[in-house]
């Protein structure tokens, strides 16, 4: 599912051809209680009843969801993300961790697979910022240096898109929408347009859609990203969702601790000794 209208969407078929699809019946009922019966990259059985339209019959099981909770309710944005991409720059912006440590919690919670793109690297020495980066890469995070300016890593970067469904943040000036053009022109500026709307503040009326790859697979634009960005998680859950901390979690004294002032705290002991990267903490 490309994008969603309503109960109308835009369905691109394996053979590549587009429809135009009405949601069959049983799924219109159910769309009535629940608002994210259908959403951009979502995989659906449909029935092609001419050239250019149809009706879908089923929608797939999710994985990858990224989601926004309002008045206590979830409202999916976005289905079946391959991956987060979370662009941050070498300089201009300078690379910020701590940011770079809250799109990675964002990303453990809602279950997509984080790449971490360094863009702009031609304006530092690489070198410099190996020790930093290595502490992602033993978390098992790809991370992945890039310039959208030389080119660098760009063929690489696209190739690990290639047949992905994939969904970008990162803040304003890193050069995302660079980095898009550089990987299929104009694909950037698609992207870009949406999220300057938003800038001055016509919030959210626009829904996802995605974009097709031609090498196969889509990028999210994602208007609601912001908020997701915001997600709320709260003190007691950052710990767990911190592959490095996690496994000292349960040997605290006590079972809410919060890793900070508390007696018997086996994550601060952990980074006294150097298991834990301090930072990190
Ligand atoms: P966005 O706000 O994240 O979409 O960032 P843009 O793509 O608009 O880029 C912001 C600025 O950074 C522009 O002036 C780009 O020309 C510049 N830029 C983007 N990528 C690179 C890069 O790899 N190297 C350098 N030196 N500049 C870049
Ligand atoms: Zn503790």
């Amino acid at each position: 599912v490309v994008s969603v209208h309503g109960l109308k969407s835009r369905v691109l078929a394996d053979d590549g051809n587009t429809y135009e699809c009405a949601v069959r019946q049983v799924l219109k009922s159910l769309s009535i209680e629940q608002r994210s019966i259908l959403v951009a990259g979502d995989h659906v059985l449909f029935r092609a009843a001419s050239l250019v339209d149809g009706v879908i019959e089923e929608v797939h099981p999710r994985h990858g969801v990224i989601s926004r909770t309002s008045r206590g309710q979830q409202h999916v944005l976005v289905a079946n993300v391959d991956y987060l991409l979370v662009i941050t720059s070498a300089a201009e912006p300078g690379l910020k961790p701590a940011l770079i440590d809250r799109f990675l919690l964002t990303a453990q919670q809602c279950n997509l697979k984080p790449v971490v793109v360094v863009n702009k690297i031609d304006l530092v020495d690489p070198a410099q910022l190996q020790p930093m980066l290595g502490v992602y890469a033993s978390l098992g995070v790809r991370v992945l240096m890039t310039s959208a300016e030389t080119g660098i890593n760009i063929p690489y970067l696209r190739c690990l898109l290639e047949g992905k469904q994939t969904a970008v943040t990162g803040q304003s000036g890193v050069g995302k929408s660079s980095l898009l053009n550089a990987i299929q022109p104009g694909l950037g500026l698609a992207v870009a347009t949406v999220s300057a709307d938003n800038d001055k503040g016509r919030h959210t009326t626009t829904a996802a859609k995605l974009i097709p790859l031609q090498g196969g697979g889509a990028v999210f634009d994602t208007p609601g990203i912001r908020q997701f960005q915001l997600w709320d998680i709260s003190a007691g859950e950052v710990a767990g969702l911190m592959p490095d901390l996690r496994p000292y979690v349960n040997a605290c004294r006590y079972p809410d601790c919060l890793h900070l002032t508390e007696d018997g705290c086996a994550v601060k002991d952990a980074v006294a000794d150097g298991r834990i990267d301090a930072r990190r903490y």
